[in-house]
């Protein structure tokens, strides 16, 4: 039997250099080639005649390949490789640009097969940029050995230096490769009762198929396999999780509610009952999993933090991460004001900063605050996930918190809490922004408990959203400029880099560099043409955290004047999309993205949620980069809807889920996205993997699926 998790190059044979290129793609074993699934198919299979072809149609003809030369145009810069292609009907030019090698791989007299689009030009039809393929003897007679031209052709996804051409090469020589017995994870019973094709016609069909019938067969297979491994996942995390015990944190309810009473303002009905089942699930000596999901600015924050104080009141330490220093920093300074007459010892630890504020004074040293963790002095412990590679040790964690949990990789949560069954592990409070409509959130995070706040604070003014057309942009520009005087701030977002879809020649690098490039330019603008009495920063990914961190500091002193210092205080802060998630700066009350079009609902709505945070009326501007009518349904749904679910469901609707949560998957190959717009197949899956699981929790009548799964990880990002 052919085993097909060994390495790639053990499979079919592959230079060095390109198989540092597919690992790139994340190609590495023989497996992850073959679940590399097409993206989209060309239809090629309109094999005709070249006197019966006509303009705008994609056909293919097979013929003899009378002539093929090159010459320079453009002032030398590229080079057309011209060739004529001959059959019994007529003869048709055939163009390339830039393609060089076509010299050394085509010779006239030939027979090839050329595939594409009929183009028009000044002295008739001809092919522009087709895809040929060298014609063998047998072959004109028998076209089932074509894998380029003249059937439906996969188009791969693809990375520099790698093309759907070559992959097509290197899958089809795995394919021969693989037995009719080829092992199959999906379980016997099920194939059969579902009618699903066998892994291994199944793979032959997604990538060389002869009907669109095939297609669909087989990718509901995949779609299929991907759903039941989610499933099964779900479940065997729910059972690992039962197994295991946790501290009970007993909640001093009368200090509770006097400290909820002192708090600055009063807590949401929503907020309240997101307490209750979080001080409930304390209690238990099963360990909490519970996502609390709440809108951008409905305060999360001061309930982890309430949940924090109650834990060590209790006697346990409570670790709080953030997904970046400059929120760990905000958490911290929020925390320690918030509580600082509760005399407890609050350290933060990130990379650029360490220090312990405590009631027996502060501290910053790192040997200080590494012995202070370790034995327990250090009680709240607020950080970034350096956090878990710093070389720390703690007493005993009662509750570990994840702030905007879908940062963070599946991999960080593992440390915390992948310990051996019935050992002791930290309760676990995650919080995220993203809104999930809750049918979605079932299947994807199905092994947590979820709290959600609908609900915002009280006296939040409305955030008034409007779509600026770019004839209006200067009148925008007085308006912020008004609120500039009365003392506001503003954000400016620069628009998202696109990574173009298909054969990058650029690297994710570059691509940075000129989001980066783009951040300045627009810095530029605004400080000298726009707003040139005005104090402008910038704030991009490649600066340090130290220099984030002053420009934070600075855009926030005018909210909570402490620096005093009028110059130091930066009235426009020029951001890249990075802005970070969960800032909190009530003053700044503009929210302004250019190129509004680029970013998804959910990325929209959260830039607004930076702003509408204190007592002022606030705006969310946005400018599409064009007059162009196709953003307006996204951009018109952000203008009209201020809820974040509603938005969220608007979006799945529009563009699918695949859209709203990206997915990263390791260990994991097919398009999960687009299995999970599938409810019907959610559902039958969820009833399958229910059955499965109840029967035999072991998995052990089925150690092709239970070894599948051990390789299978998901993690969630917000898009
Ligand atoms: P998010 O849920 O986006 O993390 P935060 O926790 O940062 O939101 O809260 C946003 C702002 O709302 C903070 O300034 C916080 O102090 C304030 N806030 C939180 N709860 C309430 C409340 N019940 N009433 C008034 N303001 C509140
Ligand atoms: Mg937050």
């Amino acid at each position: 039997m052919q085993n097909i998790d060994i390495p790639v190059e053990k499979f079919v044979p592959i230079q060095p250099r390109a198989l540092q290129r597919l690992h790139k793609l994340n190609i590495k074993t023989a497996r992850d080639l073959l679940y590399h699934l097409p993206r989209r198919y060309e239809d090629y299979s309109n094999i005709k005649k070249i006197s019966g072809l006509y303009e705008g149609e994609m056909a293919t003809i097979q013929g003899t390949l009378t002539k093929i030369s090159g010459r320079r145009a453009w002032g030398r810069r590229m080079i057309i490789i011209e060739g004529e292609l001959e059959d019994e009907t007529g003869t048709i030019p055939l163009l390339w640009f830039n393609q060089h090698h076509l010299l050394k791989t085509l010779n006239a007299g030939q027979r090839i097969s050329i595939s594409g689009k009929i183009n028009h030009g000044k002295k008739g039809l001809y092919f522009q940029h087709p895809e040929y393929e060298i014609l063998l003897q047998s072959e004109t007679e028998n076209n089932s050995n074509l894998r380029n031209t003249g059937r439906l052709v996969p188009i791969y996804p693809e990375t520099h230096g790698i093309t759907s051409r070559w992959l097509r090469f290197l899958i089809q020589k795995a394919l021969e490769k693989i037995p009719e017995s080829l092992d199959d994870p999906i379980p016997a019973f099920v194939k059969k009762k579902e009618n699903i094709p066998s892994l291994h016609d199944a793979l032959q069909k997604i990538h060389f198929p002869k009907t669109n019938h095939d297609i669909t067969e087989a990718q509901k297979r995949f779609y299929f396999e991907e759903l039941l491994f989610l499933q099964l996942k779900k479940r065997q995390t729910i059972a690992l999780r039962r197994q295991k015990h946790a501290p009970r944190i007993i909640v001093d309810r009368m200090y509770e509610k006097k400290i909820i009473t002192s708090l600055p303002f009063t807590l949401t009905g929503d907020q309240k009952k997101c307490i209750a089942d979080i001080t409930a699930d304390l209690e238990k000596d099963r360990p909490m999993n519970r996502l609390l999901n709440g809108d951008v600015g409905s305060g999360k924050t001061i309930i982890a933090a309430l949940s924090a104080l109650l834990s060590i009141k209790n006697g346990f330490q409570v670790l709080f991460m953030a997904p970046t220093e400059i929120l760990a920093c905000q958490h911290f300074e929020t925390i320690t004001r918030l509580f600082k007459n509760e005399g407890i010892a609050v350290a933060l630890l990130t990379s650029s900063e360490k220090r312990l504020v405590s009631p027996f004074g502060n501290f910053s040293k790192k040997t200080e605050l590494t012995t202070f963790t370790k034995d327990g002095t250090a009680e709240l412990i607020i950080g970034t996930h350096a956090l878990l590679q710093g070389g720390y040790h703690f007493k005993n964690i009662g509750l570990v918190i994840i702030d905007e949990q879908h940062r963070f990789g599946v991999e960080q949560r593992a440390t915390l809490l992948e310990k051996k069954p019935n050992e002791t592990i930290p309760h676990l409070l995650s919080m995220t922004a993203t809104p999930i409509p809750r049918t979605l959130a079932l299947t994807i995070y199905g092994d947590l408990d979820i709290s959600t706040i609908r609900e915002l604070p009280v006296g939040r003014k409305k955030i008034i959203t409007k779509i600026v057309r770019p004839a209006r942009r200067t009148a925008a520009y007085q308006f912020i400029e008004c609120e500039l005087q009365k003392g506001r701030q503003a954000f400016v977002i620069c628009p998202r880099i696109e990574l173009p879809e298909e054969n990058t020649s650029r690297t994710i690098a570059e691509l940075l560099r000129e989001e980066i490039k783009s951040v300045k330019k627009e810095y530029e603008k605004l400080s000298k043409e726009i707003f040139p009495h005005r104090k402008i920063a910038m704030l991009h990914g490649k600066m340090a955290p130290k220099e984030k961190k002053l420009i934070m500091q600075n855009f926030s002193a005018k909210d909570r004047s402490v620096f005093g210092r009028e110059d130091a205080v930066i009235d426009i802060l020029v951001s890249t999309s990075v802005v970070e998630v969960g800032v909190d700066i009530p003053n700044a009350v503009i929210m302004m993205i250019e190129s509004a079009e680029k970013f998804g609902l959910a990325s929209l709505h959260q830039f607004r949620g930076r702003v509408g945070r204190g007592e002022h009326q606030s705006y969310c501007l946005l400018f599409p980069s064009s007059e162009n009518h196709e953003w307006n349904e996204r951009l018109k749904a952000v203008a009209t809807s201020e809820d974040g679910f509603s938005l969220a469901e608007k979006d799945l609707k529009i563009r699918g889920p695949g859209n709203l949560v990206g997915f990263e998957q390791s260990g994991f190959h097919a398009p999960l996205q687009q299995a999970l717009c599938d409810v019907e197949l959610v559902e039958k899956t969820a009833r399958y993997a229910e059955k499965i699981f109840m029967e035999d929790p072991e998995l052990s009548k089925y150690p092709l699926l239970s070894e599948r799964l051990l390789r299978v990880h998901y993690t969630l990002h917000a898009e």
